[in-house]
């Protein structure tokens, strides 16, 4: 049987001990760090993770704002809220929740948000930045991913990893994080060939695709590490579900992460610590 990797606890933990840090920047600094979370319509799966950033932010002590506008508002009005956002000394971190209505141009959106400020680490100069290895926001899910390896002591380097998905969010960033850990990195994507084939040799295998239990135990070499991404409903049960058949891949592999409970609560709690890290960099800089 596999060692569940529990994301649930280490982002419990690991906000205990940012909410400790923060608690000390109103006598230091003469402030919390402040987010400001966008959030254009009513689709419930935004609403629901916006709900999930203004709590954790709550338990960790940040000031959190969140904006709601009706999914009517205009490009060049969610571009002069973001101008006065970037503009206001008092914020530290801004986010838009994606997916944006379709009649706005996400990309843009994404690049008018100042990358001091850009909190997801979606701007093109801190996805260049971390291409070329050079100090940056790194996207939350991604970081948080390495965090859940490094604490259930997985030995990264050397390893043969197969990340499947190689979207801008996770499967390529999450790739590059590993690439700098010295792992053996494979992507593999919807045009991979003989995927199980591919997927069998990875010590590590992170799946990021977005389909319910789509990676079954043939597709998993015995002892390995199964990083499960995925956010899906069980079609038949309509529970959540990940992108891997936990119950049939427990027992093959050596850890694995549940979903619920595995890298979700661990994405929200790198927010709050990119967040904590923008504020820090502002303070030193100001401070000298
Ligand atoms: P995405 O942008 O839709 O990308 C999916 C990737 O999977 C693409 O690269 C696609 O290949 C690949 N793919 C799709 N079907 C495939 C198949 N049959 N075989 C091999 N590869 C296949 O998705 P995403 O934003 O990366 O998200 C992936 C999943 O993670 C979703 O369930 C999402 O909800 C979840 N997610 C969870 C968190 C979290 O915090 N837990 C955060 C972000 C995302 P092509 O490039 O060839 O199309």
């Amino acid at each position: 049987m596999a060692t569940i990797i529990n994301g649930k606890e280490l982002a419990l933990s690991l906000k205990q001990r940012l909410a400790a840090d923060v608690a000390t920047f109103d006598a230091k600094y003469g402030r919390t760090p402040h987010l400001v979370v966008i959030l254009v319509g009513e689709d419930a799966g935004s609403v629901s993770y916006v709900t999930g950033k203004a709590k954790a932010s709550a338990e960790v002590g940040l000031r959190n704002t969140t904006i709601r506008k009706p999914d009517t508002i205009t490009e060049a009005e969610l571009l002069g809220i973001i101008d006065e956002l970037n503009a206001d000394s008092e914020v530290d971190g801004i986010l838009v929740q994606l997916p944006l209505p379709k009649h706005i141009d996400s990309d843009k959106v994404i690049s008018a948000i100042s990358a001091e400020k850009d909190v997801d680490g979606f701007h093109p100069m801190n996805v260049a930045r971390l291409w070329l290895k050079q100090e940056c926001t790194l996207p939350c899910t991604p970081k948080g991913i390495i965090k859940l390896l490094k604490s259930a002591g997985v030995e990264i380097a050397g390893k043969n990893v197969v990340v499947i998905g190689r979207s801008n969010i996770v499967g390529l960033p999450v790739s590059k994080l590993l690439l700098n850990e010295n792992a053996t990195v494979t992507i593999a994507h919807s045009r991979t060939k003989d995927l199980a084939d591919v997927t069998r040799r990875a010590d590590i295998l992170v799946v990021a695709i977005g389909r319910p239990k789509f990676v079954t135990a043939d597709m998993v070499k015995e002892g390995a590490v199964v990083i499960d991404v995925g956010v899906n409903r069980d079609p038949e049960t309509k529970k959540l579900c990940g992108d891997v058949d936990f119950a049939a891949v427990e027992s093959k592999a050596s850890a694995i992460t549940p979903v619920p409970g595995g890298v979700g609560p661990m994405t929200i709690c790198c927010l709050m610590e990119n967040t904590v890290e923008c504020f820090l960099r502002k303070m030193e800089k100001t401070n000298g």
